[in-house]
């Protein structure tokens, strides 16, 4: 009996199970990794390929069952069975990945890919079909989204092909694409928190233009302060955060304010939104739309310093202030990232 919580559905069909196989491309001298070998119907085939398969499975009963099919073949001897959970597991080196992914570890299974060390040549991944559209959807397509972008920052995306329902056993409720992702080389050199901290911020208001994004919510404007503060205070520089020349002290210009995070928080509501995903709702916004506002805040020099670079950076120095993220492709977010720590605005 088969256990789909642990996403056991078994590829039924050999034909698409050679054409997995196939579109690795695998060398002889290939060490392989495969995640969740389940009955091993991908594991037979790859071990006529390659060099040494690393197989890494969390159910015993499939381990047991994977290990005993190749016993006493010639191939048994280049499996190796890793009993586990394979987002924990320290993974060695290997060239090349494939899997029919066990859908709830997608995202987590991807980035622990791409994060390694010495990242694998080429991966060959079946995931549930909306997850595959969104890791290779360019800018302007309807699924374009954080994910797409973090992916493709790091990886050559590419569709490899349709897998349908009936071709599993019990068949998924939903239909499955194989997607290839091949890490780039040499690895970009950029800090992931930082990055990811600036595409959290940009896809939150992803069909707004840049500078509303950035500059109409006080919520982004105020940890960019704080950020900006901290930054400071790190590398010893001094700042004046005393009230505005002229004025006294007083709280933001609320009415401004009110409006924007009214729209903001209508936007906030959409993100039941399909196409959105849950991991997208960055946990400072969810707090500052929460959060009543006005009171306790105060706008002082730093404020309008902030805002005054953050304005430089968008109209300026990238050019992107009219643009909308959902058209912005990974190196316009790079730009971005650069223009604001060239600024001292830091995501992290
Ligand atoms: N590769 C087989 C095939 O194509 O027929 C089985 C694929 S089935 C969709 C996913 C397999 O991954 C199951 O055998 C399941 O037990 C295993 N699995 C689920 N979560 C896992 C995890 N976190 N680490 C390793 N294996 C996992």
């Amino acid at each position: 009996k088969m256990n789909t919580n642990l996403g056991q559905h078994i590829l039924k069909n050999p034909g698409v199970a050679s054409a997995i196989v196939e579109k690795a491309n695998l060398k002889q001298s290939d060490v392989v990794l495969e995640v969740g070998p389940g009955t091993g119907n991908l594991t037979v085939l790859i071990l006529k390929k390659a060099k040494q398969v690393t197989a890494i499975e969390m159910d015993p009963r499939m381990a047991a069952e994977v290990t005993k099919r190749v016993q006493g073949t010639p191939e048994g001897k280049k499996l190796k069975v890793q009993l586990g959970d394979v987002i924990k597991a320290e993974l060695g080196y290997f060239d090349v990945c494939i899997s029919n992914t066990p859908y709830q570890i997608s995202s987590p299974l991807v980035f622990k890919l791409l994060s390694l060390p010495q990242p694998p040549r080429c991966c060959i991944l079946m995931f549930q079909r909306e997850f595959a559209m969104r890791l290779f959807a360019k800018p302007g397509e309807k699924l374009y989204s954080r994910l797409s972008v973090n992916v493709q920052m790091w990886a050559k995306v590419s569709h490899v092909m349709k897998v349908g329902k009936a071709n599993f056993n019990p068949p998924p409720l939903v239909e499955s694409n194989v997607v290839r992702i091949e890490p780039k080389h040499p690895r970009p050199q950029i800090q992931y928190p930082e990055w990811d901290g600036l595409l959290r911020i940009s896809f939150v208001r992803k069909n707004k233009t840049l500078r509303a994004g950035f500059l109409g919510t006080s919520a982004v404007i105020e940890l960019l302060e704080s950020n900006y503060k901290l930054w400071c205070a790190q590398n010893d520089i001094p700042i004046d955060d005393g009230p505005l020349d002229g004025q006294a002290e007083q709280p933001e210009d609320v009415e401004m304010d009110v409006d924007m995070e009214k729209e903001a928080e209508e936007e906030f509501k959409g993100f039941s939104d399909p196409d959105m995903e849950d991991d997208e709702i960055p946990d400072f916004f969810t707090q500052a739309v929460k959060r009543p506002r006005g009171k306790g805040k105060r706008r002082g020099k730093v404020t309008e310093l902030v805002k005054e670079k953050i304005r430089r950076v968008l109209e300026e120095e990238t050019g992107l202030a009219d643009k909308r993220a959902r058209m912005c492709d990974e190196g316009d977010f790079l730009k971005l990232l650069y223009a604001f720590n060239k600024e001292g605005i830091h995501f992290a």
